[in-house]
Protein backbone atom coordinates (compact mmCIF):
# COMPACT_ATOMS: atom_id res chain seq x y z
CA UNK A 1 0.00 0.00 0.00
CA UNK A 2 1.70 3.20 -1.06
CA UNK A 3 2.88 5.09 2.16
CA UNK A 4 1.38 9.05 2.88
CA UNK A 5 3.26 11.96 4.73
CA UNK A 6 1.15 14.06 6.44
CA UNK A 7 2.78 17.23 6.35
CA UNK A 8 1.18 19.36 9.53
CA UNK A 9 1.54 23.29 9.47
CA UNK A 10 -0.97 24.37 12.05
CA UNK A 11 -4.65 26.31 10.60
CA UNK A 12 -7.44 25.94 12.36
CA UNK A 13 -7.72 22.08 11.37
CA UNK A 14 -5.18 21.96 14.56
CA UNK A 15 -7.41 24.93 16.78
CA UNK A 16 -8.89 24.40 19.96
CA UNK A 17 -11.96 26.52 21.36
CA UNK A 18 -11.44 26.65 25.37
CA UNK A 19 -15.48 26.70 24.89
CA UNK A 20 -17.08 23.95 22.25
CA UNK A 21 -20.20 25.89 22.05
CA UNK A 22 -18.66 28.97 20.80
CA UNK A 23 -16.40 27.32 18.40
CA UNK A 24 -15.82 30.64 16.69
CA UNK A 25 -14.00 31.26 19.55
CA UNK A 26 -10.50 29.54 19.05
CA UNK A 27 -6.97 29.18 18.65
CA UNK A 28 -5.90 28.07 15.81
CA UNK A 29 -2.50 25.39 15.33
CA UNK A 30 -2.92 24.06 18.62
CA UNK A 31 -2.29 20.57 17.86
CA UNK A 32 0.20 18.14 16.42
CA UNK A 33 -0.28 16.21 13.06
CA UNK A 34 -0.04 13.15 15.39
CA UNK A 35 -2.75 14.49 17.56
CA UNK A 36 -4.75 15.02 14.22
CA UNK A 37 -4.46 11.52 13.21
CA UNK A 38 -4.61 9.94 15.92
CA UNK A 39 -8.34 11.27 15.88
CA UNK A 40 -9.32 9.76 12.57
CA UNK A 41 -10.05 6.11 13.10
CA UNK A 42 -10.51 5.55 9.93
CA UNK A 43 -6.60 6.20 9.27
CA UNK A 44 -5.52 3.76 11.39
CA UNK A 45 -5.36 1.13 8.98
CA UNK A 46 -3.27 3.44 6.66
CA UNK A 47 0.52 3.65 6.10
CA UNK A 48 0.88 6.63 6.96
CA UNK A 49 4.29 8.76 8.56
CA UNK A 50 3.82 12.45 9.88
CA UNK A 51 6.20 15.00 10.06
CA UNK A 52 5.52 18.81 11.92
CA UNK A 53 7.08 21.37 9.78
CA UNK A 54 5.16 24.44 11.12
CA UNK A 55 2.29 25.23 13.84
CA UNK A 56 1.20 28.56 12.49
CA UNK A 57 -2.27 30.50 12.16
CA UNK A 58 -2.02 30.39 8.25
CA UNK A 59 -2.86 34.46 7.82
CA UNK A 60 1.10 34.35 9.39
CA UNK A 61 1.96 32.11 6.44
CA UNK A 62 5.32 33.54 4.79
CA UNK A 63 8.70 33.08 2.86
CA UNK A 64 10.23 31.18 6.07
CA UNK A 65 7.50 28.71 6.76
CA UNK A 66 7.64 28.39 2.79
CA UNK A 67 11.42 27.61 2.34
CA UNK A 68 11.06 24.72 5.41
CA UNK A 69 8.14 23.27 3.89
CA UNK A 70 9.76 23.10 0.56
CA UNK A 71 12.70 21.45 2.43
CA UNK A 72 10.48 18.46 3.50
CA UNK A 73 8.55 18.63 0.14
CA UNK A 74 12.06 18.61 -1.51
CA UNK A 75 13.33 15.55 0.86
CA UNK A 76 9.90 13.63 0.31
CA UNK A 77 9.92 13.66 -3.06
CA UNK A 78 13.67 11.85 -3.33
CA UNK A 79 12.28 9.37 -0.40
CA UNK A 80 10.87 6.17 -2.57
CA UNK A 81 9.22 5.15 0.36
CA UNK A 82 7.04 8.11 0.36
CA UNK A 83 4.55 7.93 -2.19
CA UNK A 84 2.31 10.64 -1.01
CA UNK A 85 2.11 13.85 0.73
CA UNK A 86 -0.75 15.34 2.39
CA UNK A 87 -0.52 19.04 4.19
CA UNK A 88 -2.56 20.14 6.65
CA UNK A 89 -3.05 24.23 6.45
CA UNK A 90 -4.38 26.80 7.33
CA UNK A 91 -7.71 27.91 5.02
CA UNK A 92 -6.65 32.07 5.10
CA UNK A 93 -3.58 31.29 2.76
CA UNK A 94 -4.38 27.76 1.47
CA UNK A 95 -4.91 29.39 -2.15
CA UNK A 96 -1.19 30.92 -1.83
CA UNK A 97 0.64 27.74 -1.09
CA UNK A 98 -1.59 26.06 -3.50
CA UNK A 99 -0.14 28.75 -6.06
CA UNK A 100 3.17 28.19 -4.55
CA UNK A 101 3.36 24.36 -4.71
CA UNK A 102 1.86 24.15 -8.47
CA UNK A 103 4.78 26.43 -9.40
CA UNK A 104 7.46 24.64 -8.68
CA UNK A 105 6.25 20.96 -7.71
CA UNK A 106 7.33 18.71 -10.74
CA UNK A 107 4.27 16.64 -10.58
CA UNK A 108 5.83 12.93 -9.83
CA UNK A 109 3.87 12.54 -6.38
CA UNK A 110 0.48 13.53 -5.23
CA UNK A 111 0.54 16.65 -3.25
CA UNK A 112 -2.48 17.18 -1.50
CA UNK A 113 -3.65 20.03 0.81
CA UNK A 114 -6.42 20.05 3.11
CA UNK A 115 -7.83 22.03 5.99
CA UNK A 116 -10.57 23.08 8.11
CA UNK A 117 -13.20 26.07 8.96
CA UNK A 118 -13.94 24.34 12.15
CA UNK A 119 -11.75 24.07 15.23
CA UNK A 120 -11.09 20.04 16.24
CA UNK A 121 -13.07 20.96 19.29
CA UNK A 122 -16.20 21.37 17.59
CA UNK A 123 -19.27 19.54 17.52
CA UNK A 124 -19.52 20.15 14.11
CA UNK A 125 -15.52 19.78 13.34
CA UNK A 126 -14.90 19.30 9.65
CA UNK A 127 -11.25 18.69 10.26
CA UNK A 128 -11.00 14.78 10.34
CA UNK A 129 -13.75 14.01 7.51
CA UNK A 130 -10.98 16.79 5.13
CA UNK A 131 -8.16 14.91 6.45
CA UNK A 132 -9.79 11.43 5.88
CA UNK A 133 -10.73 11.87 2.65
CA UNK A 134 -7.44 13.94 1.57
CA UNK A 135 -5.31 10.64 2.71
CA UNK A 136 -7.67 8.67 0.39
CA UNK A 137 -7.37 10.93 -2.71
CA UNK A 138 -3.35 10.75 -1.55
CA UNK A 139 -3.38 7.53 -1.78
CA UNK A 140 -5.63 6.44 -4.91
CA UNK A 141 -4.01 9.02 -6.83
CA UNK A 142 -0.50 7.30 -6.31
CA UNK A 143 -1.33 3.99 -7.04
CA UNK A 144 -2.85 5.33 -10.66
CA UNK A 145 0.50 7.05 -10.87
CA UNK A 146 -0.86 10.17 -10.96
CA UNK A 147 1.28 13.49 -9.47
CA UNK A 148 0.39 17.09 -9.14
CA UNK A 149 -1.40 19.38 -6.18
CA UNK A 150 -4.44 19.49 -5.53
CA UNK A 151 -6.62 20.53 -2.51
CA UNK A 152 -9.53 18.76 -0.85
CA UNK A 153 -11.91 20.49 0.93
CA UNK A 154 -15.68 19.70 2.12
CA UNK A 155 -16.21 16.92 -0.22
CA UNK A 156 -14.24 18.29 -3.26
CA UNK A 157 -11.18 18.31 -5.19
CA UNK A 158 -10.04 21.29 -6.62
CA UNK A 159 -6.45 21.91 -8.67
CA UNK A 160 -4.20 24.00 -7.28
CA UNK A 161 -4.01 26.60 -10.22
CA UNK A 162 -7.88 27.03 -9.35
CA UNK A 163 -8.48 26.93 -5.72
CA UNK A 164 -8.99 29.58 -4.00
CA UNK A 165 -10.99 30.65 -0.73
CA UNK A 166 -14.55 31.86 -1.10
CA UNK A 167 -16.64 32.31 2.17
CA UNK A 168 -15.43 33.80 5.22
CA UNK A 169 -17.08 31.09 7.56
CA UNK A 170 -19.27 28.53 5.89
CA UNK A 171 -18.18 25.02 6.25
CA UNK A 172 -17.62 24.43 2.19
CA UNK A 173 -16.03 27.25 1.85
CA UNK A 174 -13.77 27.35 -1.19
CA UNK A 175 -14.90 27.51 -4.71
CA UNK A 176 -12.30 27.82 -8.16
CA UNK A 177 -13.09 31.06 -9.23
CA UNK A 178 -15.55 30.12 -12.17
CA UNK A 179 -13.34 26.48 -12.47
CA UNK A 180 -15.34 23.79 -11.79
CA UNK A 181 -13.71 20.82 -8.97
CA UNK A 182 -11.98 18.43 -10.60
CA UNK A 183 -14.27 14.86 -11.32
CA UNK A 184 -12.58 11.70 -9.40
CA UNK A 185 -10.92 9.95 -12.77
CA UNK A 186 -10.28 13.70 -14.88
CA UNK A 187 -6.43 13.96 -14.65
CA UNK A 188 -4.92 16.24 -12.50
CA UNK A 189 -3.55 19.77 -14.10
CA UNK A 190 0.26 19.29 -14.48
CA UNK A 191 2.36 21.49 -12.71
CA UNK A 192 5.53 24.22 -13.57
CA UNK A 193 8.28 22.06 -12.21
CA UNK A 194 9.94 25.25 -11.44
CA UNK A 195 12.14 23.31 -8.88
CA UNK A 196 12.11 23.57 -5.03
CA UNK A 197 15.78 25.54 -5.22
CA UNK A 198 14.02 28.57 -5.67
CA UNK A 199 13.40 28.42 -1.95
CA UNK A 200 16.62 28.28 -0.56
CA UNK A 201 16.57 32.18 -1.64
CA UNK A 202 17.32 34.34 1.89
CA UNK A 203 15.25 36.85 0.82
CA UNK A 204 11.44 37.19 -1.61
CA UNK A 205 11.47 40.05 -4.01
CA UNK A 206 9.05 42.29 -2.29
CA UNK A 207 5.33 42.66 -3.95
CA UNK A 208 2.96 44.69 -2.49
CA UNK A 209 -0.75 44.75 -3.49
CA UNK A 210 -2.95 47.56 -4.19
CA UNK A 211 -7.11 47.67 -5.05
CA UNK A 212 -8.59 50.17 -7.42
CA UNK A 213 -11.81 50.99 -6.29
CA UNK A 214 -13.66 54.63 -6.01
CA UNK A 215 -11.27 57.67 -5.22
CA UNK A 216 -8.50 55.40 -5.71
CA UNK A 217 -5.72 58.18 -6.60
CA UNK A 218 -2.40 56.07 -6.00
CA UNK A 219 -1.46 58.01 -2.84
CA UNK A 220 -0.71 54.36 -1.37
CA UNK A 221 1.75 53.90 -4.76
CA UNK A 222 3.51 57.26 -4.45
CA UNK A 223 3.98 56.70 -0.58
CA UNK A 224 5.53 53.58 -1.32
CA UNK A 225 7.50 54.95 -3.71
CA UNK A 226 8.54 57.17 -1.60
CA UNK A 227 9.20 55.07 1.33
CA UNK A 228 11.11 52.62 -1.10
CA UNK A 229 13.63 55.66 -2.13
CA UNK A 230 14.12 56.68 1.48
CA UNK A 231 15.07 53.60 2.84
CA UNK A 232 16.92 51.43 0.14
CA UNK A 233 13.73 48.22 0.58
CA UNK A 234 13.17 48.27 -3.28
CA UNK A 235 9.49 47.82 -4.45
CA UNK A 236 10.06 44.88 -7.14
CA UNK A 237 6.14 44.53 -8.07
CA UNK A 238 3.06 45.61 -8.00
CA UNK A 239 -0.14 43.54 -8.24
CA UNK A 240 -3.34 45.82 -8.90
CA UNK A 241 -6.41 44.19 -7.73
CA UNK A 242 -8.95 45.78 -10.31
CA UNK A 243 -12.10 46.32 -10.82
CA UNK A 244 -14.30 43.92 -13.55
CA UNK A 245 -12.20 42.54 -16.09
CA UNK A 246 -9.06 44.32 -15.03
CA UNK A 247 -9.74 48.01 -15.16
CA UNK A 248 -7.98 50.71 -12.91
CA UNK A 249 -9.08 53.98 -11.84
CA UNK A 250 -7.21 56.23 -14.09
CA UNK A 251 -5.96 58.26 -11.05
CA UNK A 252 -4.60 55.10 -9.46
CA UNK A 253 -2.84 54.19 -13.26
CA UNK A 254 -1.26 57.51 -13.54
CA UNK A 255 0.33 56.52 -10.30
CA UNK A 256 1.18 52.66 -11.90
CA UNK A 257 2.70 54.76 -14.63
CA UNK A 258 5.54 56.25 -12.32
CA UNK A 259 5.91 52.97 -10.39
CA UNK A 260 6.40 51.17 -14.15
CA UNK A 261 8.89 54.29 -15.06
CA UNK A 262 11.74 53.68 -11.77
CA UNK A 263 11.09 49.53 -12.36
CA UNK A 264 8.15 48.32 -10.88
CA UNK A 265 6.59 45.56 -12.47
CA UNK A 266 3.00 45.49 -12.64
CA UNK A 267 0.78 42.96 -13.09
CA UNK A 268 -3.57 43.15 -12.97
CA UNK A 269 -5.80 40.76 -11.27
CA UNK A 270 -9.42 41.51 -10.68
CA UNK A 271 -11.43 41.94 -7.08
CA UNK A 272 -14.44 40.41 -8.65
CA UNK A 273 -14.83 36.61 -7.40
CA UNK A 274 -14.72 35.05 -10.30
CA UNK A 275 -13.13 35.12 -13.89
CA UNK A 276 -9.84 36.78 -13.02
CA UNK A 277 -8.31 39.19 -15.64
CA UNK A 278 -7.75 37.42 -18.84
CA UNK A 279 -4.84 38.40 -20.92
CA UNK A 280 -5.56 39.89 -24.69
CA UNK A 281 -3.62 41.38 -27.64
CA UNK A 282 -2.57 45.11 -26.92
CA UNK A 283 -2.73 44.87 -23.21
CA UNK A 284 -0.83 47.91 -21.79
CA UNK A 285 -0.73 46.16 -18.44
CA UNK A 286 0.51 42.40 -17.99
CA UNK A 287 -3.00 40.52 -17.02
CA UNK A 288 -2.23 37.32 -14.47
CA UNK A 289 -5.17 35.32 -15.65
CA UNK A 290 -6.94 33.48 -13.22
CA UNK A 291 -4.90 33.97 -10.32
CA UNK A 292 -6.49 35.84 -6.95
CA UNK A 293 -4.38 39.09 -6.44
CA UNK A 294 -2.82 37.07 -3.28
CA UNK A 295 -2.23 34.09 -6.05
CA UNK A 296 -0.49 36.52 -8.44
CA UNK A 297 1.55 38.13 -6.08
CA UNK A 298 3.14 34.75 -5.38
CA UNK A 299 3.22 34.05 -8.98
CA UNK A 300 5.48 37.32 -10.49
CA UNK A 301 7.42 36.78 -6.85
CA UNK A 302 8.53 33.53 -8.34
CA UNK A 303 8.58 35.27 -12.11
CA UNK A 304 11.08 37.77 -10.48
CA UNK A 305 13.27 35.06 -8.84
CA UNK A 306 14.04 33.51 -11.41
CA UNK A 307 15.62 36.45 -13.30
CA UNK A 308 17.45 37.35 -10.83
CA UNK A 309 21.20 36.67 -11.88
N1 LIG B 1 -6.84 31.59 10.56
C1 LIG B 1 -6.94 30.17 10.26
C2 LIG B 1 -5.77 29.78 9.41
O1 LIG B 1 -5.75 30.11 8.25
C3 LIG B 1 -8.22 29.90 9.56
C4 LIG B 1 -8.44 28.48 9.15
O2 LIG B 1 -7.59 27.63 9.14
O3 LIG B 1 -9.61 28.21 8.79
O4 LIG B 1 -4.85 29.17 9.90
Amino acid sequence: MPKVLILGTGGTIAGIASDPGRSWAYRAAQLGVDQLVSAVPELAGFDLATQQVAQIDSKDMGWATWQALGRSLESAMGDDAVSAIVITHGTDTLEETACLLHALHDGLKPIVLTAAMRPATAPDADGPGNLAQAVRVAQAAAQRGEGGVVAVLAGRVWSARDVRKAHSHAIDAFDGGGAEPLDEHAPWPMPQAQGWRVLRQSRPPRVEVVTSHADADGWLVDAALVHARASGDKLDGLIVACTGHGTVHQKLEAALQRARDVGVVVWRTSRVARGGVQPREGDAWPAAGNWTPAQARVSLLLELLSARP
